[in-house]
């Protein structure tokens, strides 16, 4: 199993950040057909901004790392995915208290108490063609088996492909109605995104 130390969850935000550096076009272009074009850029921002922001400031846990991770998120990307992703990074880690290492089960229970504060802050429940389609069954994989990283990432990775036939009832994309059909969520697309560079981390 890994060791969820500080430095592994340093390693997760900057696979992180290197998986929205390469497929930020794909996101873009997603958001295109159900959105504004801008999902992409808004987290290659972002995530710039975490991974400079963790440069400078050495946080010292892992709840110091989430909680600066998604404080950077928030101040740094205008639309929708940074308040966002921000409440989903800050409510983990602080969920992870002070500990300098935290069990598979305190992060598996972190992560739901992030999945659950997004949705509080959007309004978005499951089936709604949002990140939320690919954060809730990861989440629900690593409550169900905390050391099951892979399985969170194939979760993650199916949710975002489920959005396809769904209609959009949050966010920009549900102005479309009807016409948010056919098309993958770019939120889910980049939450699996980030679930597979858990899963990657973990691996190594
Ligand atoms: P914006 O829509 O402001 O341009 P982005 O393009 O960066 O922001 O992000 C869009 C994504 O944010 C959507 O694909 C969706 O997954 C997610 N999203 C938008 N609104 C909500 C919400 N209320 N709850 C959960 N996720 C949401
Ligand atoms: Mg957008
Ligand atoms: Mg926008």
């Amino acid at each position: 199993a890994p060791v969820l130390d500080t430095e592994f969850f340093r390693r997760w935000l900057s696979a992180a950040a290197a998986a929205v550096d390469r497929e930020a076009d794909r996101l873009t272009e997603l958001d295109a057909a159900i959105g504004d074009a801008d999902h992409g850029t808004n987290l290659r921002r972002g995530f710039a901004a975490v991974t400079s922001a963790l440069q400078e400031a050495a946080p010292a846990t892992p709840g110091a790392v989430l909680v600066l991770a998604g404080g950077r998120l928030i101040s740094s990307v205008g639309g929708a995915s940074g308040p966002l992703y921000g409440t989903l990074l800050r409510s983990a880690g602080k969920s992870l208290g002070p500990a300098g290492e935290v069990s598979p089960e305190q992060f598996a229970k972190a992560l739901q108490e992030g999945v659950a504060a997004v949705s509080r802050l959007g309004g978005a429940v499951p089936g709604d063609k949002t990140m939320i389609d690919a954060l809730e069954p990861a989440a629900q994989a690593l409550a169900e088996d905390p050391e099951g990283f892979a399985s969170a990432g194939s979760a993650a990775a199916g949710g975002a492909l489920a959005t396809v036939p769904l209609r959009a009832r949050k966010g920009r994309a549900s102005y479309l109605g009807e016409r948010s059909i056919g098309h993958q969520d770019p939120g889910a697309t980049s939450s699996a995104l980030l679930v597979a560079a858990l899963a990657e981390t973990a691996a190594r």
